[in-house]
């Protein structure tokens, strides 16, 4: 039975029913398990204790992970604890479902071959999580996406398949190297499975299915991944980045800029990028840099519906919803409309409270309500909590942050830099670049998009 969760869209009266709801397709979850024993070759179902936990994030990161799983002991036998952070199960459905297959991966593995599976390489054991959660594609998207945004080399993750430091972006190369398995053969990958879990080495197993020595076979698929990654970012990827660059530039000369920029034939160029390219790791970017030239260029409704567009269709392929989020909120109060304006900082609030953006209103805004799903909790929604939806105030960024509407002349504007609110140009293009790492991708409020592993077992 899971914890009830804290997080605002799970209070009353949707919690803990609706946890209780999320965890019962956890458990309920036979197509799961078909899916990694398609992909897998191995029946996990009958060798899986979990025991699944929700709860909040609260304002720490936790390195991007969307879950966390553990080994723990209920009535002396071996559980896995799979301890979801219901920020991203409520934002990113999508990611909670695959996060879902693949913990039940590693409780799976875990089930069948006890503390040896720690010993494994976590590419090994990583890589074919993603593999057998049908992941590779999203992971794709979202581990370039992220690189896109953070301004670094997309090429830069390819480092080396059992590359000793690991982190989440390598998490595609572990699983474009079992792509690679599946291209010498459809049951490679399930050969590899059967024979890690009688106890096999994986080096072993690795050289004897590729027919080359251990070495050799890692050449070979870490060429591939270099030639898969290559091939998702095209001539595409350069277009873009050009187009970006100029971006950048135009925003650093402020509104104007920014607008004639985008009359110049930018916004066309844009437009037709984006058309042309659907489905390339950095469309959501793209989309992103135009919705917000559109603010910084005036033209708010335009910007605010590719914001949207983002949270509501991009999920799962790219870190930029809080960034979406809060640059609703900074559009509406250019315009100065201060009560949709803390109406998406108080979502920003809610449902990000994991973003950098969401430190500097802290204390200063109220978390958004809870959301209704039904006409029935709605009435009842709005007779518990009547004022738990409505702004706090007319303009409480005004009154209790000692903040300003935004000027008269068009270019600074009430926006969020650095660590605060505070008056004057909308954040700076450069809050882009000059990022590394971690931290370093927090700084447009990106908060690193992938999930799941945080524990010694992978
Ligand atoms: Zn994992």
């Amino acid at each position: 039975m899971p914890k009830t969760s804290t997080n605002a869209r799970f209070r009353k009266p949707f919690s803990p029913a609706r946890a209780v709801k999320l965890c019962a397709k956890s458990h309920g979850s036979a197509i799961r398990y078909a899916t990694l024993e398609d992909r897998l070759g191995v029946g996990l179902s009958s060798h899986t204790r979990i025991v699944y936990v929700f709860s909040d994030a609260g304002t720490k990161p936790r390195d991007g992970f969307k879950a966390a799983t553990r080994m723990i002991g209920i009535n002396n036998k071996p559980t896995v604890e799979v301890r979801f952070y219901t920020e991203y199960v409520v934002t990113d459905p999508p990611g909670y479902r695959t996060t879902i297959v693949h913990e039940m991966k590693h409780a799976g593995f875990i089930g069948l071959m006890g503390h040896p599976y720690d010993d494994l390489p976590k590419w090994v054991r990583e890589g074919l999580a993603v593999w057998g959660s049908e992941d590779v594609d999203l992971r794709l998207q979202t581990v370039l996406c992220n690189e896109i945004v953070a301004n670094r080399d997309p090429m830069g993750v390819l480092d080396g398949i059992d590359d000793p430091h690991h982190t989440v972006s390598d998490y595609l190369e572990d699983a474009l190297a079992f792509e690679w398995l599946h291209t010498k053969g459809p049951d490679k990958v399930k050969a590899f499975c059967r024979r890690l879990i009688k106890g096999e080495s994986h080096r072993k197993i690795w050289a004897d299915l590729s027919g080359a020595t251990y070495d050799e076979a890692m050449a070979e698929a870490n060429a591939y991944c270099r030639k898969r990654v290559a091939a998702a970012l095209g001539k595409a990827y350069n277009e873009f980045a050009a187009l970006r660059n100029a971006n950048y530039a135009a925003i650093n000369r402020g509104g104007q800029a920014v607008k004639k920029w985008l009359d110049s034939g930018a916004e066309q160029r844009l437009r037709n990028w984006l058309a042309a390219n659907q489905g390339h790791p950095a469309e959501p970017f793209a989309r992103f840099c135009l919705g917000r030239a559109y603010i910084y260029a005036g033209d708010h409704a335009k910007g605010r519906e590719l914001m949207t567009h983002i949270l509501q269709k991009d999920g799962g392929r790219c870190s930029l919803l809080d960034d979406a989020q809060f640059w609703i909120g900074v559009s509406y109060n250019h315009q100065r409309d201060h009560r949709n304006a803390n109406a998406a900082f108080g979502v920003l609030l809610r449902d990000f409270s994991t973003s950098r953006h969401t430190k500097q209103l802290i204390g200063k805004l109220k978390p958004a309500g809870p959301v209704t799903r039904s006409p029935e909790n709605r009435i009842r929604e709005r007779r518990s909590r009547p004022s738990s939806r409505r702004p706090q105030s007319s303009s409480p960024l005004k009154n209790s942050l000692g903040l300003l509407a935004p000027p008269d002349h068009d270019e600074p504007v009430l926006a969020a830099v650095g660590g605060g609110l505070s008056q004057g140009h909308l954040p700076p293009a450069g809050d882009l670049s000059d990022r590394s790492g971690l931290q370093g991708a927090s700084l447009a409020g990106v908060v690193p998009g992938d999930g799941e592993g945080a524990f010694g077992l992978g």
